[in-house]
């Protein structure tokens, strides 16, 4: 294996899709929040360096712009209302609360124009403290607890998304009893599972969610919602996957859900008014990944669902979308310490592998789903020549990988600031206290106002507060 061009010290295996940048301490802008710049090689977000951050309000810690969230979920209700009213429908847009929810992100999305898509009792509870308009969340879930469909029915959301046959006498007996009809779409498994650039369109799905099209199940559930008087057949639901570049998977759902919701009205005399065509909407994590805009993807599926229609000489349904990572991914990093610099001699050359004061525990994504992550030097410009860094995490675990592989200087060392950015989707709400870390908190920025908490860091109270065999007394003092 020829070593590197640079010299042996600075190979190490860099991946195809990896460009050496022409400039290691430049951003590229579309991976990072709106306000999120650099100023003489600092990272700045809304005015905020984050060296202040850090020494204010320590590290790991998550750092969402708060306007970038805003403006995300602005532009995502906006373009699928204008699209979609263009080819004569509504759309409604859900932020999928499990992205990452916490009452002020509940707040902001509904602000924007958004519902709130949940799948528990604490989303919707969350939901509930954030003065989330009942009628405008949704619940979803393979599995709910009777306390969950207890509280969606009481509290009178707007839709329960049933995911099963055994689901429906169940939501059907705490309808009756609190004398409601409650509002139910049927989540429909159409055979579509997408991921960027590719779906896979089978008759059969071979997991947990939803209810086969294919086998006749989603049918039945659908006769068996309409057969009851104490629930409401309000729409048909199809979620096909996440990270999602390209319509076409979309479409497909679609065009197979559009087509039971005629079976429903022509056969059954049964008019369905909205199809859910679920989330997935991906975003830009590294310079790989080319998603859509959503005023694209919006006409794209608009025009899809008004062929659809034709097709099966249907009229035109409500729609709706439940995005989370398009909307949240975006709008954080996650700045971390550095610690530990080791070189690591491997077949290839030389791998510097950067070790932060987090880990897996804040982002298990890279870990769980093999997910690629980009980072930059955020405290300092460096002229040193640039190299391929792999960034690990500080727990007992050698998949503890943070970003696969990135360039920072080569005079990378402690005491540095790490920023990893597209962390405000599935990190915070995957967090974990492996290795008894408390887990980081969510830092709120803003133009012209103090950084604030959105979630509080946990403290070493919050994380033995469950162990009754600790003593507290050890906490007084510094630790
Ligand atoms: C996860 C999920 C979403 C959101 O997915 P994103 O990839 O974050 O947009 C929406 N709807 C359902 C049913 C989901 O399970």
């Amino acid at each position: 294996m020829p070593a590197h061009p640079s010299g042996v010290l600075h190979a190490g295996p860099s991946p195809v899709w990896l460009p050496e940048p022409d400039d290691v301490n430049e951003l590229m802008p579309s991976l990072w929040s709106k306000h999120t710049v650099k100023k003489d090689g600092v990272l700045t977000v809304c005015g905020h360096s984050v060296q202040d951050v850090a020494h204010t309000f320590g590290s790991p810690v998550f750092v969402f712009d708060v306007d970038d969230f805003q403006t995300r979920a602005r532009d995502f209700a906006e373009s699928f209302d204008r699209e979609f009213a263009a080819n004569g429908m509504t759309a409604r847009g859900y932020y999928a609360g499990k992205a990452f929810l916490c009452t002020a992100v509940a707040r902001w999305a509904t602000e924007a124009g958004l519902g709130v898509d949940t799948c528990t009792l604490g989303e919707m509870l969350t939901a509930r403290a954030a003065g989330v308009d009942p009628g405008r969340v949704g619940l979803h879930g393979n599995n709910k607890s009777d306390a969950e469909l207890e509280m969606a029915v009481s509290w009178g959301i707007g839709r329960i998304v049933v995911d099963s046959l055994d689901e429906i006498p169940r939501v059907e007996r705490i309808a009756e009893r609190c004398g409601v009809t409650a509002p139910v779409m049927v989540r429909v498994t159409v055979g579509v599972e997408a991921h960027t650039h590719d779906f896979i369109a089978t008759a059969h799905e071979d997991q947990k969610f939803g209810l086969s099209l294919a086998s006749g199940q989603a049918l039945e559930a659908c006769k068996k919602v309409l057969k009851s008087p104490h629930l409401d057949l309000v729409g048909l639901h199809s979620h096909i996957g996440s990270q999602i570049f390209d319509a076409e998977g979309f479409i497909l759902a679609a065009t197979r859900v559009i087509r039971l919701r005629a079976t429903l009205q022509r056969d059954f005399g049964a008019p369905v008014a909205e199809v859910d065509l679920g989330g997935g909407f991906g975003i830009r994590y590294t310079s790989q990944d080319t998603p859509s805009s959503f005023a694209d993807m919006a006409r794209k599926l608009a025009r899809a669902v008004v062929r659809a229609c034709e097709d099966e000489d249907t009229d035109l349904p409500n729609v709706s979308f439940e995005p989370g990572r398009a909307i949240v991914g975006p709008a954080a990093f996650t700045l971390y310490e550095v610690g530990t610099i080791k070189p690591v001699h491997t077949e290839n050359g030389v791998r510097t592998y950067v070790s932060i004061d987090g880990g897996m525990s804040d982002n298990a994504r890279t870990a769980l789903y093999d997910a690629d992550y980009s980072c930059t030097l955020a405290n300092r410009r460096s002229d040193a020549e640039p190299i391929v860094v792999r960034v690990v995490g500080k727990h007992c675990e050698s998949g503890d990988i943070v970003v696969r592989d990135e360039y920072l200087p080569s005079d990378v060392s402690a005491g540095d600031l790490i920023a990893v950015p597209d962390t405000g989707a599935y990190c915070k709400p995957l967090a974990s206290n492996y290795n008894l870390v408390p887990r980081p908190g969510v830092l709120a920025v803003e133009e012209g106002r103090d950084p604030y908490w959105i979630v509080q860091p946990e403290t070493y109270s919050d994380l033995f507060a469950t162990d009754p065999g600790f003593d507290p007394a050890l906490l007084e003092g510094d630790v």
